[in-house]
């Protein structure tokens, strides 16, 4: 029976949680598209490269979560693990560089072979944005604040903290990177055995890891902002400037460095408390580095990806279902009208429900199951002269209205 189960780390969006899914999904399209973020999609699965090159072979999407598989044909295929490397290479493919700036949104399923828990899954969703060709702050600032606005639209954005670092510039980093390994070297008994893998070949990540022996290292190791040049520290001041000057609290964090390799300059992420040990809900940064990585110009970029499962868990609250209006035939010879009429009325918009089998209680009994508004009931009296009886279903009222005018009484019950 055991392949009769969903694999473990997936899950079937049945309506009451696919409807949380949309309620995300459909707010942050519509905050992204007041920024002017145009949605675009990218496959699911890519050229393992497209990751491998990108994400780097020491990051732990890359070196434990990816997908990868041979397919018929013999090429390396990933399942998208995230959708910035895709945006990237769909920017390079479709030769989209005498277009920029440009400013995408997207939304779908990514796959990461993790440890399934509560908030952490191995085919999870994501919408995130990407502005790509922007070198100057205000990029970043826009791409801040619209994630701000999505969590604010879902009434989320008070149970969140956005901490914020930089990462600084390629020259930056590579003084940091050597100061922080040298300080590293003195500690070598203390950290565990991956961070001693990672000292020479991604030091930066080590500043990341919940080893409680690498923490203590960690604590005192000398800290990035000491090391900026002159350049990125301007870039942060006016980063952190704006960021005062559109009211958008945050908390500096030094250690936080984001899991994928290429970003440089700014890291931010919207984390909470609320849901355990998944705290990021929301993150991103810029990764001017990516493209020029990647084979294209060197372009830059900033952008985010929020986890749709834990803004809605976030969100907390179910969404009912939509209410239809009930069509009831009062007897058989009214099946037909009934049936022509339920077409009439959903072509103009309205969601109706028309039963199967049964009497009158027990179709009503349906419509009552189902949360109708309303109801209307199809007598052979009342169709000989062409009229129905409408049921307002909270108020228990009834009305007689002819066909015809339908549409205007049961117009407050529109929902499309
Ligand atoms: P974490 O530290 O929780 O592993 P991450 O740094 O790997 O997160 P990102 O790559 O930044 O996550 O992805 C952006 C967002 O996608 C996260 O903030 C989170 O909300 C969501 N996310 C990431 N991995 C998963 C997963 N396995 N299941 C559900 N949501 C996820
Ligand atoms: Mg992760």
């Amino acid at each position: 029976m055991a392949t009769l189960q969903p694999v473990r780390g997936t899950h079937d969006l049945l309506p009451q949680e696919m409807r949380a899914h949309r309620h995300v999904s459909d707010s942050a399209r519509a905050v992204a598209a007041c920024y002017g973020f145009d949605e675009m999609a990218t496959p699911i699965f890519e050229f393992a490269n497209v990751f491998k090159r990108t994400l780097g072979d020491t990051s732990d999407i890359v070196t434990k979560e990816m997908y990868t598989f041979t397919d018929k044909g013999g090429d390396e295929i990933t399942l998208r693990p995230e959708n910035t490397a895709g945006v990237a290479r769909s920017f390079i493919s479709e030769g989209l560089a005498q277009n920029a700036p440009l400013k995408f949104f997207y939304s779908g399923p990514m796959f990461r072979y993790e440890r399934p828990q509560k908030g952490r899954l191995r085919q999870f969703h994501q919408i995130g944005v990407e502005l790509v060709g922007v070198a100057t702050v205000q990029a970043d600032l826009e791409v801040i604040a619209c994630g701000a606005r999505v969590l604010d639209d879902l009434g989320v954005l008070d149970k969140t903290v956005l901490e914020l670092n930089t990462l600084g510039d390629a020259e930056s980093r590579s003084g940091y990177r050597d100061a922080l390994v040298d300080y590293l070297r003195g500690y070598l008994d203390h950290l565990s055995e991956e961070s001693r893998d990672r000292l020479e070949r991604n030091p930066l990540r080590i500043l990341d890891s919940k080893d409680e022996g690498d923490r203590r290292v960690i604590a005192d190791a000398p800290v990035f902002t000491d090391f900026l040049n002159e350049e990125s520290q301007t870039f942060f001041a006016d980063l952190r400037a704006g960021l005062d000057g559109m009211g958008i609290a945050y908390k500096l964090n030094p250690r936080l460095v984001r899991g994928l390799d290429y970003y440089c300059h700014t890291a931010f992420e919207f984390t909470t408390t609320a849901l355990g040990a998944q705290g990021a809900v929301l993150a991103g940064g810029r990764y001017d580095g990516l493209i020029g990585m990647m084979g294209g110009a060197q372009t830059p970029g900033v952008g985010w990806a929020g986890g749709i499962e834990r803004l809605s868990m976030l969100c907390g609250e179910a969404l009912p279902p939509p209410r239809p209006i009930a069509i009831v035939p009062v007897g058989a010879s009214t099946k037909d009208v009934a049936f022509q009429l339920a077409e009439t009325l959903r072509r103009d918009g309205f969601r109706i429900d028309l039963g199967y089998s049964g009497n009158v209680s027990k179709r009503m009994k349906r419509a009552n199951k189902l949360g109708a508004c309303a109801a209307i009931l199809l007598g052979e009296d009342e169709l000989l002269r062409d009229e129905a009886t409408i049921r307002h279903m909270d108020s228990g009222e009834q009305e007689c209205a002819p066909m015809a005018t339908l549409p205007d009484v049961l117009a407050r019950y529109k929902t499309t």
